[in-house]
């Protein structure tokens, strides 16, 4: 009988139980950090779970029948994360992205948005309330997140070609599926619907062109994510980055683009708009143009640990906090502590310190931050 190897990836190596000082605050609406940056944006990832295994996300040969995906006494309930949010939002964040792993597949989600669509921001206004799919059961549910108070959403798609996108999701997902949850988004009346393609060198750059034949003139805002080097299991190197400026001098050639200045300095996404009057893409270049200087995301875990930033070592246990009964005073001014001391700026600091590799030391997966 042969042997089996079993694969356990250990995500968060190192949670913290965050200190909680002895005089506690109250959250004044606005929380700078160390390099003088707002917490205004917060990801939460809803589970590890996902019905892809994208190669740059969850390789197969790690993600597979055998890896042990988190219990479900692990994940933060609902009200667990409705009360993180109104600790998060009392200190001026005021969007939300759900993500995952794979977020259409926690349980009742709707459920969650419709409470989180209640949450208010300091300034009375209603949250940015948003989530990220790989669009796969995106058509069976768009009328009901759209009714349980979701505003807005991105669909990942990586190719228009099935045979380069079932390479890429390695789950035989045909592409079909996606853009029907794409048109069924829009038709329920969601709003600026994005369409996310990371962008493999030798993998789906050929797709480039179709994706902005395809999605130019449509109600969709298409855009090109860099390949980085989240995680420790991608086998990321930096030759098979397509550089954002070598995407926007593609698709120049056919369709001129001219470039659009930014709405708020905190955008992640260089936007381009066809000359033609015909729509606009985004850029978004985590590994070519850092924007570390103005990254103003918190993001939490599926099991309640806090990291400031996407290539974190380590992170804080807020969940632990909250099952050993700490108020929400205490959890918000540990909170108000851990943002101020925080100085992470990974991507600009990466290209120094990666000569063209991914570093050795040990990051969080993407799938079990969310993206
Ligand atoms: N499963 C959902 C999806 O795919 O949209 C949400 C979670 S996924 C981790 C969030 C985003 O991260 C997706 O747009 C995905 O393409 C992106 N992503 C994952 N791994 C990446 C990597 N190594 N480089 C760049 N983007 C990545
Ligand atoms: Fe799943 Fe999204 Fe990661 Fe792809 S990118 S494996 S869809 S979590
Ligand atoms: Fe923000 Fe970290 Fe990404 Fe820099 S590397 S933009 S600090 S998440």
């Amino acid at each position: 009988m042969s042997e089996k190897t079993i694969h356990i990836v250990s995500h968060a190596p190192h949670a913290n139980m965050p200190a909680i000082p002895a005089a506690l605050e109250q959250p004044s609406g606005v929380l700078f950090d160390a390099r003088n940056r707002p917490l205004q944006d917060l990801r939460i990832s809803l589970t590890d779970k996902c019905n892809f295994r994208c190669v740059y996300c969850m390789p197969r040969e790690i993600f597979d029948n055998d890896h042990v995906f988190l219990p479900r006494s692990a994940l933060l309930t609902f009200e667990e994360i409705l009360r993180m949010t109104k600790i998060f939002v009392a200190h001026g964040v005021s969007k939300i992205r759900l993500t995952g792993g794979e977020p259409l597949l926690r349980k009742n989600i709707e459920q969650l948005i419709e409470q989180m669509a209640k949450i208010k921001t300091v300034d009375g206004k209603a949250l940015d309330l948003t989530l990220t799919t790989n669009g796969a059961i995106l058509a069976k549910k768009a009328q009901s997140l759209k009714d349980a108070g979701l505003s807005r959403i991105t669909v990942s798609l990586d190719a228009l070609d099935d045979a380069t996108f079932k390479r890429m999701n390695d789950a035989d997902f045909p592409v079909s599926d996606v853009l029907n949850g794409l048109d069924e988004a829009y038709r329920v009346g969601l709003d600026s619907i994005k369409v996310n393609m990371v962008v493999k060198g030798g993998m789906n750059d050929q797709e480039i062109l179709p994706m902005a034949r395809y999605f130019k003139n449509t109600p969709y805002t298409l855009r090109f994510i860099e390949y980085m080097d989240v995680g420790a299991s991608n086998g990321w190197q930096m030759q098979e980055v397509i550089p954002s400026a070598e995407v926007v001098r593609r698709i120049n050639e056919e369709m001129p683009l001219e470039l659009v200045p930014p709405k708020n300095v905190s955008d992640t996404a260089e936007r381009w708009r066809y000359k033609d009057g015909s729509g606009e893409i985004g850029l978004i270049s985590s590994v070519t143009k850092a924007f570390c200087h103005s990254c103003v995301r918190a993001r939490i875990s599926t099991e309640g640990v806090l990291y400031t930033c996407l290539f974190a070592t380590e992170g804080y246990d807020l969940r632990s906090l909250m099952r050993n009964g700490k108020s929400d005073a205490e959890i918000s001014t540990a909170l108000a502590h851990l943002w101020r001391a925080r100085g992470d700026r990974y991507s600009e600091l990466r290209s120094a310190e990666t000569e063209g590799i991914a570093p050795a030391r040990k990051k969080i997966e993407m799938s079990y931050i969310g993206g």
